[in-house]
């Protein structure tokens, strides 16, 4: 199942998104249509795409809210294992001490909840 986002939206916008104490996962592209990395926030996610972007050249993002850091956090790995962005160089991490598991089945990530 596809994660729901909205965009695509160009970098130069991010200040757009709304800046409210969220969740969320986001998306970023050099070119608008391939998907090169994925990233998430547990905390806030308007200010952590724009940190994104602007860490490394991206031209445009997609994102979505999410309701709780561990919905982010299966959100971000649907994503990862959907596109396998060339940026990301690790499979997503979740916090220290929490126990959650990738959802995709085929992930070494998610073998311990199964
Ligand atoms: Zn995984």
């Amino acid at each position: 199942m596809a994660v729901p986002l909205q965009g695509p939206y160009l970098a130069s916008v991010v200040s757009l998104v709304p800046y409210v104490q969220s969740p969320g996962v986001y998306v970023l592209s050099r070119d608008g249509r391939a998907a090169h990395y994925v990233g998430r926030s547990d905390t806030c996610l308007a200010a952590r795409v724009a940190a994104s972007i602007q860490a490394r050249r991206y031209t445009h993002f997609w994102f979505a809210f999410q309701s709780s850091p561990m919905q982010a956090f299966l959100a971000e790995c649907e994503l990862y294992h959907d596109y396998s962005p060339a940026d990301n160089s690790n499979h997503p991490a979740a916090p220290i001490g929490a126990q959650w598991r990738c959802p995709s089945l085929a992930c070494a990530w998610g073998a311990v909840w199964r």
